[in-house]
């Protein structure tokens, strides 16, 4: 981490949490997260689209915000399943998770559609977490940066140094994700830096030394701290263990 970037901890629910278990989980955070200042860290959580109302209301005026775990690009329209920026603006919600490996595997998205869901994020005030990552047979192959590198361009195609200061990224290697197997701090430092360089050359060094970029991948309580101590991982986006109060809440305070 560096002082110069707020630490940020992101849960991601996935398809896990009914609304009421959701309100369950948001009301075990809290309290696990009595004192701790969002001027610290901010502390996000991502649950499914139909309990974002429920958990919307019990967020106000906490320090936890509230993030989506998609947003289409266009404000409205015939997109059977899609949510629209303007839906998740009206419930308070700061954040989208966009181009999330398991959108990308299984629902087919592409780096130019991950760009059009970001810019239609920031366009209604949410800022995106875009994610970045390799699969393992890649990182085998020594393509690593390459696949890395087509996902950033891509995904930040068009975009402005100021928009840039709104965007987080997350790097995500997918073969640490949901699998307990963690990238050493190292291997995931090598990478983060390696974005940040990216980030200088698309951009400039301003932008490069202000935008987060998270780690993800089989992030615990555990492991938070060695992590979050690598100077370019600057916070985590979190799977299974953000379902846990206690755990997610213990992953938030390792970065203080
Ligand atoms: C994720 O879903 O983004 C993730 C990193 O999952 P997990 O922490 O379970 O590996």
């Amino acid at each position: 981490m560096n002082s110069n970037r707020k630490p940020i901890i992101a849960g991601n629910w996935k398809m896990y949490k009914t609304a009421s278990e959701a309100l369950a989980l948001v009301n075990g955070l809290k309290s696990e997260l009595v004192g701790v200042r969002d001027s610290d860290v901010e502390a996000v959580v991502c649950p499914p689209f139909t309990a974002l109302y429920a958990v919307s209301t019990l967020l106000q005026e906490s320090n936890i915000q509230l993030g989506a775990q998609n947003v289409h690009w266009e404000k409205e329209g015939a997109f059977t399943g899609e949510i629209a920026a303007p839906m998740l603006k009206e419930l308070a919600v700061r954040y989208a998770i966009v181009g999330h490996s398991e959108r990308r595997q299984f629902f087919g998205e592409t780096n130019e559609g991950v760009n059009k869901r970001a810019k239609a994020a920031l366009a209604n005030g949410i800022r995106p977490i875009i994610c970045v990552g390799e699969m393992l047979a890649q990182r085998e192959a020594g393509q690593t940066e390459a696949v890395v590198r087509d996902q950033v361009t891509g995904g930040l195609a068009g975009f402005t140094k100021d928009a840039m200061l709104d965007v987080v990224i997350a790097y995500e290697p997918v073969w640490a994700i949901g699998t307990g197997k963690t990238a050493t701090p190292a291997q995931a430092q090598e990478v983060h830096a390696f974005i940040r360089e990216l980030l200088a050359a698309m951009f400039d060094s301003v932008v490069a030394a202000k935008v987060r970029i998270q780690y993800g991948g089989s992030v615990k309580a555990a492991n938070a701290k060695e992590l979050m101590s690598q100077a370019d991982i600057d916070g985590a986006l979190v799977g299974g263990a953000s379902l846990e109060p206690k755990g997610f809440a213990d992953i938030i305070k390792a970065t203080l």
